[in-house]
Order: C-alpha cells, then sequence, then structure tokens
C-alpha cells in the first residue's frame, strides 16, 4: 500500500511539475485543521512531508490560520504550536484577519501563482480549491499524508493547454513550409549539421596540431640538434684534427 501511494503522489507531483511549472523546495501552506489532524494521527508533518513529496518543502501558514487558531481555544493549543513554527507568509488580511479558509483561498488567486501545495483538512477549503487549476491539495486520511489526484479543473486546463498546442504546431508548419519556400528552413538545417559536424571535426586537427607543436618538434629538435651538434662537433674535430697538423705545416 505504502508503495502504491508513493508511486501515485511521483506521478501527481511530476503531473504538477510538468503542467504547472511547480519546483522544489516546495512550497506548503497549511492551515489549523491539518495541524489538528496530524496531531490526533501522531504524523510528523516536517518529517513526513518532505519524505512523501519526495523533495525539499517549505512550510508555511498565514497570519489569519494563526489567529482563528487562537480564537479556537484551548482544544486545538497543540495545534497551534505546531502552526507557529512555519513561515508566516503575508497575506491581504494584516489589519484585519479573516477565517483560515477564505484567507486560504486568497493567498492562491486565480492561477496558483506562487505554487502553494495546500495541506487542508477543510471540505470548504478544498472545494474551493478545486475550482482553481493547478492546486496540490495534501490532506490526512487514515493516519497518512494524502496528495489528492489531480483536480477536474487542473485536467481541464492542461488539455485545453494541449489543444492549444495543437493548433500551434499547425501554424508552425504553415511556418515551416514558408521558410523551406524562402529556403530559411533548410539553412538552418545545413548550418545546425555544418556545426555539429565541425565540432566533432574541429578538436581533432587542434589537438593535433598541439600535440605536434609541444610534443613531437622540441624533443626531435633538441636530439636532431644534439645528434648534429655532436655529429658536427665530431665532423668538425675530425676537420679540426684533420687541419690542426694541416696548418703547421702550411706555416
Ligand atoms: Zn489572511
Amino acid at each position: 500500500m505504502k508503495i502504491k501511494r508513493q508511486k501515485q503522489a511521483k506521478k501527481t507531483i511530476s503531473f504538477y511539475k510538468y503542467n504547472f511549472s511547480f519546483r522544489e523546495p516546495f512550497q506548503i501552506l497549511i492551515d489549523g485543521t491539518f495541524c489538528q489532524a496530524a496531531l490526533k494521527n501522531k504524523i510528523q508533518i516536517k518529517e513526513q512531508m518532505p519524505k512523501y513529496l519526495m523533495g525539499e518543502v517549505q512550510l508555511c501558514t498565514t497570519n489569519c490560520a494563526l489567529k482563528e487558531l487562537e480564537s479556537l481555544g484551548k482544544e486545538l493549543y497543540g495545534a497551534k504550536i505546531i502552526l507557529q513554527r512555519f513561515q508566516v507568509r503575508s497575506c491581504k488580511h494584516f489589519k484585519s484577519p479573516v477565517p483560515a479558509s477564505e484567507c486560504l483561498l486568497s493567498m492562491l488567486e486565480d492561477t496558483n501563482p506562487h505554487h502553494y501545495f495546500v495541506a487542508t483538512q477543510d471540505h470548504e477549503v478544498t472545494a474551493g480549491l478545486k475550482k482553481i487549476p493547478g492546486v496540490p491539495l495534501l490532506y490526512i486520511i487514515l493516519n497518512t499524508i494524502v496528495l489528492d489526484k489531480p483536480s477536474q479543473s487542473s485536467l481541464d486546463h492542461v488539455q485545453a493547454v494541449q489543444m492549444g498546442e495543437l493548433i500551434t504546431p499547425a501554424q508552425q508548419q504553415s511556418i515551416r513550409s514558408l521558410k523551406e519556400e524562402q529556403g530559411i528552413g533548410q539553412n538552418e538545417g545545413e548550418r545546425r549539421g555544418k556545426k555539429r559536424k565541425r565540432k566533432q571535426s574541429n578538436p581533432n586537427p587542434l589537438s593535433c596540431l598541439k600535440k605536434k607543436k609541444k610534443g613531437l618538434p622540441t624533443p626531435s629538435l633538441k636530439k636532431t640538434d644534439g645528434e648534429k651538434k655532436r655529429s658536427r662537433h665530431r665532423r668538425r674535430g675530425k676537420h679540426g684534427v684533420e687541419s690542426a697538423p694541416a696548418a703547421p705545416v702550411t706555416s
């Protein structure tokens, strides 16, 4: 069951990564109801969340969510202590706090631009969240954290984008055909091909040249010089010896 749950989570996370540009560290917006459920089920959010989502996470909440927990009294004191440890993200309600459900929904705006995951047990919030495309939803059920499957609005959004992409390739094809008519597309292809060929062929002659300059010529020059010098000296010496006796004879 655990493996199945993890597999499903992985699939869902990659859905959000690919279609909605979610990146680590994942921003997890948490409310009091989730903390209360975690407390009841003895789930350590800080430990379990990164394990389950298989990545770095940033746990955060809002001032409104904290204020609401405070107002609910002693029963939720433990949940408040947990929630207090998370980063407080600034919301629009700094002067006059609103119910956490209202605040969380406002944090996501229409498109979830900050890529929040939302962790809540509040059905009012989840119902609202499911209308916004690209909001991963986390809740606790049967002693475990569960990442909900993408909502219908998320799926619809992705489908709409894909439909848009289906139209653009047709436009791209017409652009390609226009380019081909003008010979631009072909040139690009040739250039790319040539570049690749050059990249492959270039290093070889360069490295060969370097080897010749650095490696081969210097030792060969030294050796040949030495040999030549020695041979010249020997020859000169021989000549010298030959010429030396000849000189006094002439003088
Ligand atoms: Zn707020």
